[in-house]
């Protein structure tokens, strides 16, 4: 026996139960991984809560990083004991996950295991929002709301790196001061950020808002929008936006709206692995410092959703089995 997290019901972290259940088997294409370490992720609570809708027995988890146990039929590429990561398998919330060998990524040996766990998810989703979502190019100004989580400091760093002008929201003076540390040129609280961000752009406004906080922030977010900006809502950590009238986009200066998922920006072999790679080469570099703010044991992940709806946690979250 092994064990995973495993919810029969949408609830609140308590549904998120411990229990022994039977190691997955590989199937043709698949490998099996012993987790060394799961990436906990925002959408999983959407998942948890009921928000999104999940069949059940559910055991959450789309991230890990870990060693191979075994493969499945005709299987090439990978062997037993290489070290993979994905952001696309299932049920990764476990000591053991299966991983469809398109979606398994191979770890440089300069990547230990928890950076490795923790980087792809949110690190492909950096990667798509400032290349696909919208392209940001050396001198854009850019909106970036929870500078500190997860996304926002890997976020900050690579766009730092492209040549932009990063301005951030936070909710604490931690959260500032690990923002700043990311690089992020100003970093502010939400509350009037739609007009302190007007004051910093000499009234023009920025060229893209990335917005994964949703309902809280929406409105100010189009209003710190210069003519032509781009609104990139990809998520809704306060909940999500309500029903929108498109006659704002007009109003606004002819903005731009998109709500991406990352399912969509890795769409092929290829594209997977010129994200991970860019990303992965990055962190073994030392050009993206990946910030592991909080472990819990699996047995904790109830816990861990907890401090990541209320707003306890910095960088990534990741649960050890
Ligand atoms: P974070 O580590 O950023 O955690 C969420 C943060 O949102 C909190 O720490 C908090 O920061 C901020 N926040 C603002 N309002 C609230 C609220 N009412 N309740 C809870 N948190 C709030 O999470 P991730 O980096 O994992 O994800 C960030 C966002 O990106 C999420 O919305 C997630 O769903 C989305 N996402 C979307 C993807 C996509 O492809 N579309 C892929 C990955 C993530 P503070 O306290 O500073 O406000």
């Amino acid at each position: 026996m092994s064990h995973a997290i495993v919810a029969n019901k949408p609830g609140g972290p308590e549904v998120l139960e411990y229990a022994s259940v039977e190691p997955p088997v590989p199937g043709a294409g698949q490998l099996l991984i012993k987790v060394a370490a799961a990436g906990v992720n925002f959408i999983e609570t959407y998942q948890r809560s009921g928000i999104y809708k999940v069949q059940y027995p559910f055991t959450p988890g789309a991230e890990a990083a870990g060693t191979i146990e075994a493969v499945g039929e005709g299987v090439e590429d990978f062997a037993v004991g290489d070290r993979v990561a994905t952001a696309e398998a299932t049920k990764t919330y476990a000591e053991y996950a299966v991983v469809d060998v398109d979606k398994a990524l191979p770890v440089p040996a300069g990547v230990d295991d928890h950076t490795a766990a923790a980087l792809p998810l949110q690190g492909i989703t950096a990667h798509y929002l400032m290349n696909s979502s919208f392209r940001v190019e050396p001198g854009h100004t850019v909106l970036l709301h929870a500078g500190a989580g997860g996304v926002g400091l890997l976020l900050t760093q690579l766009l730092k790196a492209r040549g932009a002008r990063v301005i951030t929201t936070v909710s604490s003076d931690e959260k500032a001061e690990l923002s700043r540390l990311a690089g992020a040129d100003e970093v502010l609280r939400y509350e009037g950020f739609a007009d302190k961000v007007r004051e910093l752009t000499d009234g023009e406004g920025v060229n893209v808002v990335y917005d994964g906080v949703g309902k809280d922030t929406f409105d100010d977010s189009l209003r710190s929008l210069r003519i032509r900006g781009a609104m990139v809502l990809f998520g809704a950590a306060s909940g999500p936006v309500p029903p929108f009238d498109p006659q704002r986009l007009n109003a606004g200066g002819s903005l731009s709206l998109t709500r991406p998922t990352m399912g969509h920006f890795v769409q092929n072999a290829h594209e997977r692995r010129w994200r991970a790679a860019e990303i992965f080469d990055a962190a073994a570099n030392g050009t993206l410092s990946v910030r592991v703010g909080a472990t819990y044991p699996l047995a904790e992940a109830a816990q861990a959703h907890r401090d990541l709806e209320g707003r306890k946690t910095t960088g990534k979250v990741l649960l050890l089995p």
